[in-house]
């Protein structure tokens, strides 16, 4: 079975297949690319206003490049625990999963987070038998207990065994069968895998390119600025490298700072907005989130309100057979002030762009009460949710008078 790309379309959308011609001819660019492609062989001089770049190209040959200023984009790659015998397998990561040409019988899958548990989905639904194991109490950790709880639900009834509070302690080799020992409560129990998929973090690509040598600050990341600017003011960088986020969606936002910084600072320069980040995590049901969670409110001590919506109730969704999930807004206490928004279900990330936008610029849950959604749309529980909030608000005094005004006037 040709796996890579199926999988790859399928893990960032569920089910929605390339033709395999499509795929050939993808997988062949990508090969072709990787190899041709120049690498960021050395950051060779600072001085000044220049910056030296030795660029070497996939035949061998190294070109310099002289610059006023870089941008450092270099992304991550996985990060693989020091697993006592992890390396007498080959295993996976999502940066090599992609090669795969067989589908694993038995996968195991180490990670709860949302690329463990995508491709956890993903090859289940693809027809392997996948154990998930994660350290923790629950899987998708960073999100609200009943949005992880819903997904581990469904997990489970598609046939995936989800081991939490599970830790990976080694890997052993034995007559021809590979073995992933874990440890719960004290207590050692086997793991028989084809394959292992390794999906417990990314680190930054920080070395092989002069960084060190030229001294630029980095912890887990490079030191930025809010302009983009590394500890050398006309190095920039932008996306995993510099984190704090690791997403598509928030490595363009830098990058059009960074480089519109690199090109007209000293004169103007732009702060990077991180206020508002959405994000999402592509299961079924989709997991989307913007801004503070109860888990993530109650920590910093931030007072809030919680309102849900149900979205079992919405007719779209009773209409398409997904009446499942939720929309689960904080608010400030006695204010339709939105603090944050989590939405399990259907279109979870689609669903959240009226909050990011609403959270962007002001917007409180009054505006979107008093918005019209069409009818019969899933971007309708964001009204309901926001009809909920109301009710709970509802103007008591003003509507006991309205009440009496009524009685008067039936002359009852
Ligand atoms: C399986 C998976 C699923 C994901 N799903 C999502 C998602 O659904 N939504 C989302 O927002 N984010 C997702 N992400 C995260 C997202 O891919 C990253 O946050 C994003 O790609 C970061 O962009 P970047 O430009 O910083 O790095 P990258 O996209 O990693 O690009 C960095 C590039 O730099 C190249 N490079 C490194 N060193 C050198 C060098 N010395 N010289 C030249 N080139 C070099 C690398 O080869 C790479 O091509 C996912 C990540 C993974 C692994």
């Amino acid at each position: 079975m040709l796996l890579g790309a199926i999988a790859l379309s399928y893990a960032f959308g569920l089910g929605r297949f390339l033709s395999l011609e499509a795929i050939k001819s993808s997988q062949a660019d990508v090969e072709v690319w990787r190899a041709s492609r120049p690498l960021l062989a050395a950051l060779l001089f600072f001085g000044g206003y220049t910056i030296v770049v030795a660029l070497t190209h996939g035949d061998g040959t190294v070109q310099p490049l002289s610059t006023r200023s870089i941008v450092i984009a270099t992304g991550a790659r996985p990060f693989v625990p020091p697993i006592e015998g992890i390396d007498q397998v080959d295993y996976l990561t999502s940066e090599n999963i992609w090669r795969l040409r067989e589908l694993p019988g038995r996968l195991v899958v180490l990670g709860g987070g949302p690329i463990g548990s995508e491709l956890t989905q993903a090859f289940a639904r693809l027809g392997s038998r996948v154990t998930q194991v994660e350290m923790a109490p629950r899987i998708l950790m960073r999100e609200d207990v009943d949005a992880s709880d819903l997904v581990t639900q469904r997990f489970r009834s598609e046939g995936i065994e989800v081991l939490v509070d599970h830790t990976a302690k080694r890997v052993e080799v034995a007559d021809g069968e590979k073995r992933l020992i874990v440890e719960h409560r004290g207590r050692e129990l086997v793991i028989a895998f084809d394959a292992l998929v390794v999906a417990v973090g990314r680190k930054a690509n920080l070395t092989g390119y002069g960084l060190e040598e030229l001294g630029v600050k980095a912890d887990k990341t490079l030191d930025v600025n809010g302009y983009l600017q590394t500890s050398f003011p006309n190095i920039y960088a932008a996306g995993d490298v510099a984190g704090p986020f690791q997403f598509t969606h928030t490595a363009a936002h830098q990058a059009w700072y960074a480089a519109v910084n690199a090109l007209f600072d000293p004169f103007k320069k732009f702060r990077a907005d991180y206020r508002v980040i959405p994000w999402a995590t592509f299961v079924e049901p989709e997991v989307a989130r913007v801004g503070l969670n109860v888990l993530e409110a109650t920590e910093r001590g931030i007072a809030h309100e919680v309102t849900t919506y149900q979205i079992d109730d919405l007719d779209r969704a009773i209409a398409d057979g997904e009446a499942h999930g939720f929309v689960k807004v904080l608010t400030v206490p006695g204010k339709d002030r939105i603090l944050g928004v989590t939405i399990v279900g259907e279109h979870a990330g689609d669903l959240l762009a009226e909050y990011v936008l609403a959270m962007k610029h002001g917007l409180g849950l009054n505006k979107i009460l008093g918005t019209i959604h069409t009818y019969p749309t899933m971007a309708e529980a964001n009204k309901y949710a926001a009809g909920n909030w109301k009710r709970a608000h509802a103007p008591q005094a003003l509507l006991n008078w309205v009440e009496r005004f009524h009685t008067w006037r039936r002359g009852t």
